[in-house]
């Protein structure tokens, strides 16, 4: 039964590292995955080990120096995959308690002894992981992960006090291993370890899709929806009536030809910060024009809106513009009917800044669908 168990979980390990690392191969910066593929690896030897030799002193040196860097591994992959980086100093300490383990060993020490850092060591690297998880554990995946830690940390720390106790200072590894103790310690671990590699992989790819699915709905310049998840978040949205701003920096033109096109993206930088600041779905159509999604918002409140991010971005100053340039932008605004699709307003908007820009830019345009004629709002006099 133990005979085949290693050498299912070989060929398990052996597969999932084979698998992870052809997708660490495919993604760059992905450094959880390459520790994941240590720890495979590490895992994958001690059990061809396990299953090949037995009850021998090798097999105890294998366990010495494969067990502790495979939890490390695992460790390292868990504390990257929750936001963390590589723990240096936890690495230095479990080289040294594995490197004082190997040094007992030599001496001629008693299992029991030489034993404590290598539990040590094991448990050590998985209560970071566990710390680490801890903090902010979210679904269901982080708390199962989390109960199969908890468990395997205490399977290496009751062995300190246990061993001595049951058989005694002078017992030999050859004597603790047919054990039922050692064997049911031994049983839980191998019925553990492979769920918490599953957690764990299925943790750090959902990891990478939510990243990848963030940058691909993001623009890169601004960090607003791009003009693909805007769309597709407007047609995703029931019918319940609301309004849409469509909106366009003024002159931008002038800003990239006078100061360079680095500090235009600044400028348009600037323009989606006072629009993302609104908390409504945001999107960046082009170049320097956006658009804001206001479901359940009547025409005169997007309106309101407009006019309020109108001054606030015409009060604007940024270090890299002359003080006499005055940065402005024109809104256009439109609503939907309850019964329509906001798509439609999106088409409405546009026109309505067409006509803001035509009478004279820095101004908030007001299609109404009813009169199919946009309203010119005439901005405000600026404060002297
Ligand atoms: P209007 O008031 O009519 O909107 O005039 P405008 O100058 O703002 O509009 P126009 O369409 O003539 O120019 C827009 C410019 O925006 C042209 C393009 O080079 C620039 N642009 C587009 N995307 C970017 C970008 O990502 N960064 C920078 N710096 N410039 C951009
Ligand atoms: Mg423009
Ligand atoms: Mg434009």
């Amino acid at each position: 039964m133990f005979v085949s168990l290693t050498a299912v979980h070989a060929c398990v390990f052996a597969t999932l590292a084979l698998l992870v690392g052809a997708i660490r191969i495919g993604m760059r910066k992905e450094s959880a995955l390459s520790w994941m593929v240590a720890a495979l690896l590490c895992g994958t030897t001690e059990m061809l080990v396990l299953a090949l030799a037995r009850h021998g002193r090798g097999e105890l040196l294998a366990a010495m120096l494969l067990v502790p860097p495979a939890y490390l591994c695992f460790g390292q992959a868990l504390r990257i995959s929750t936001g963390g980086r590589q723990n240096w100093g936890l690495i230095g300490t479990s080289i040294g308690l594995v490197l004082c383990a190997l040094a007992l060993m030599a001496a001629g020490a008693p299992f029991v002894l030489m034993t404590i850092p290598f539990q040590l060591g094991c448990a050590l690297a998985l209560a970071d992981g566990i710390t680490h998880l801890g903090r902010r554990p979210e679904g269901i995946i982080d708390r199962a992960l989390l109960g199969c830690l908890c468990l395997l940390a205490t399977l290496f720390l009751i062995r300190i006090p246990l061993y001595p106790a049951l058989f005694g200072v002078d017992v030999h590894y050859a004597a603790v291993m047919p054990s039922a103790f050692e064997r049911s310690l031994l049983l839980v671990s191998a019925l553990l370890t492979p769920p918490s590699i599953f957690l764990l992989l299925a943790k750090i790819i959902m990891g990478i899709i939510a990243r990848y699915r963030l940058r691909a709905e993001r623009d890169h310049l601004t960090g607003v929806l791009n003009r693909q998840a805007f769309e597709q978040a407007v047609r995703a949205e029931p019918l319940r009536g609301g309004s849409v701003i469509f909106c366009d920096i003024d002159r931008f033109k002038r800003v990239n030809d006078r100061y360079g096109h680095h500090v235009g993206d600044e400028v348009i930088r600037l323009f989606a910060d006072i629009l993302a600041a609104t908390g409504f779905r945001v999107g960046r159509l082009g170049g320097e024009e956006f658009a804001i999604f206001l479901p359940g918002n009547s025409a005169s409140d997007a309106a309101g809106l407009a006019e309020v991010l109108r001054m606030h971005f015409h009060n604007s100053t940024h270090d890299a513009l002359t003080s006499d340039h005055r940065l402005s932008a024109s809104f256009g605004v439109a609503d939907y009917a309850q019964n329509e699709a906001p798509a439609e307003a999106l088409i409405r908007a546009d026109v309505a800044l067409y006509r803001a820009k035509g009478e004279g830019r820095n101004r908030v345009a007001v299609f109404h669908a009813w009169s199919l004629v946009p309203v010119v709002q005439e901005p405000p006099r600026a404060a002297a």
